[in-house]
């Protein structure tokens, strides 16, 4: 039913999943780079598609809004929240009788600028599993947004400068929401501010912020992009002190490792514990991995469902290591 060639196929539909190489037809769950190929059509929310035509130019899609079932290709198909990303979907699929699930990036964990993730129950599950190993386990959101608020806090009350460094694409547009909810002014890198405006386009407000310009920190936080920590940006502001925002903050080394000074767990992706509460709520027949550590599937089984990684990938010692560099998303 299933087939794994750089990407998901469904048989004898034409329909791919997340393919990283150009189909002709393909459902794209959000718009990360990792996501970024321009199939001959695509199917996406609308706002997944605003998303990735700001992002990667134009691009044809076949426009889809959630929890709107509709026959595509021969086979049934429905998209639904993955609370990833603002429009990011999960896809359902009936085709001859079975239930098709395939999750793509998700977490159940309640975002204040996405959609909040549905489970729906599914005879085959594909998902991924960034977190996958026990060890992942985030503390409560009230907890690291609280974390988050104080060390702002206590660098502007030093006359230092906060810097948060998230993904622009989602991560940075919830620290925007997260930071300005509770006062802080915000001053944010121009790939942030411009994916923020897109959001605001679909209702998603923010208050207090403004376009990073250079010198103008004063009493401000500032949010920037994870891939621009080693830029003269970032290397001419005085007196800083920046924070990595990602889940693999859980690891040690975290800090050392992205060359900052503290690393908080604000994650896109679901924890350890999520990603077994999804499948105790999916009851699959069969699972099938997609992404992260390829030991996931024994704890599947251990639990008694029947699992198996569909892309391979190698096993990994740290999270912290060159294949987390190259193979795994690090900004989760
Ligand atoms: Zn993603």
């Amino acid at each position: 039913m299933i087939e794994y060639k750089n990407g998901i196929h469904i048989k004898d539909t034409g329909l791919w999943l997340d393919a990283r190489r150009k189909t002709d037809f393909c459902f794209v769950s959000h718009a990360h780079a990792d996501h970024a190929v321009k199939h001959a059509q695509i199917l996406a929310t609308k706002e997944t598609a605003r998303l990735f035509e700001h992002r990667y130019g134009e691009a044809k899609f076949k426009l889809l809004e959630y929890n709107r079932p509709k026959r595509l290709n021969g086979v049934k198909v429905e998209l639904f929240p993955s609370g990833h990303t603002l429009g990011g979907a999960q896809i359902l699929i009936e085709k001859a009788g079975t239930r098709i699930v395939y999750t793509g990036d998700f977490r159940l964990r309640k975002s204040l600028t996405a959609q909040k993730a549905q489970v729906k129950k599914c005879d085959i599950l594909i998902m991924e599993s960034t977190f996958g190993r026990p060890h992942y386990k985030f503390p409560p959101s009230s907890q690291v947004h609280a974390q988050m608020a104080e060390f702002a806090q206590e660098n502007l009350t030093k006359g230092k400068v906060p810097v948060f460094l998230a993904y622009s694409l989602g991560k940075a547009q919830e620290t925007m929401k997260i930071l300005s909810n509770r006062g802080f002014k915000l001053s944010v890198h121009g790939a942030i501010y411009n994916l923020a405006r897109i959001y605001e386009e679909f209702g998603v407000r923010f208050k207090n912020y403004e376009h990073y310009e250079a010198g103008n920190l004063e009493g401000k936080v500032l949010i920037a992009p994870p891939s621009v920590r080693k830029s003269s940006m970032i290397e001419r502001i005085p007196r800083k002190r920046i924070a990595v925002l990602t889940g693999w903050a859980l690891d040690k080394g975290a800090r050392y490792f992205n060359g900052v000074d503290e690393a908080i767990p604000l994650s896109d992706h679901a924890d350890f514990a999520e990603l077994l509460e999804y499948v105790k709520k999916a009851q699959p027949k069969k699972v099938y991995t997609v992404h992260g550590f390829a030991e996931f599937v024994e704890f599947l089984r251990e639990k008694g469902f029947d699992a198996e990684q569909l892309k391979r990938s190698t096993r990994i010692e740290s999270a912290l290591s060159k294949e987390v560099q190259t193979n795994y998303d690090l900004f989760a």
